[in-house]
């Protein structure tokens, strides 16, 4: 995968809350390009392989059970400097300390419920890319 994308989920929260067009009129807004998307739901294999680097911390059994209880939006985005450009966009993980104007900041419940993945590498855009889209399906 080119080093200009980066992966991103519409969290179960953000889907629930009906806030898919407005998170994606805000992705399209900054610049990215689609280039792959779908709307899915993880099984809790998938969900603890996807964060297998948070597994020893005290919040994964919550984080597992928030990521699969019901479909998300996953895609893929293009965009010069995605991965820090897109982090940007959704502000800090934890919505309280999120700049204004930030998808978090907008439509993040808490630091667990907060709307959205984004991509904290290029390697792990392409690993996260990967699991959820085959070649096929990413343009
Ligand atoms: N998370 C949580 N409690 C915490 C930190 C993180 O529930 O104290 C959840 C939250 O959904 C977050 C995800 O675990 O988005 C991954 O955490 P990470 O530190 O990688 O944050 P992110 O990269 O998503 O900003
Ligand atoms: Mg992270």
């Amino acid at each position: 995968m080119p080093t200009n994308r980066t992966f991103t989920m519409l969290k179960p929260d953000a889907v629930e809350k009906g806030h898919i067009g407005a998170i994606l009129e805000k992705i399209n807004a900054a610049g990215f390009k689609i280039v792959a998307m779908k709307l899915t739901q993880m099984t809790t294999a998938d969900a603890q392989a996807f964060y297998a680097i948070h597994s020893e911390r005290p919040f994964f059994g919550e984080l597992v059970s928030y990521m699969t209880r019901g479909p998300i939006v996953a895609a893929l985005l293009e965009k010069d400097n995605a991965v820090a450009d897109f982090r940007t966009l959704i502000g800090a993980t934890n919505p309280d300390e999120a700049a204004e104007g930030t998808i978090r900041k907008l439509y993040a419940a808490s630091i667990g419920e907060n709307a959205v993945h984004g991509s904290d590498s290029d390697a792990n855009a392409a690993i996260e890319g990967a699991f959820h889209f085959s070649g096929r399906d990413m343009f």
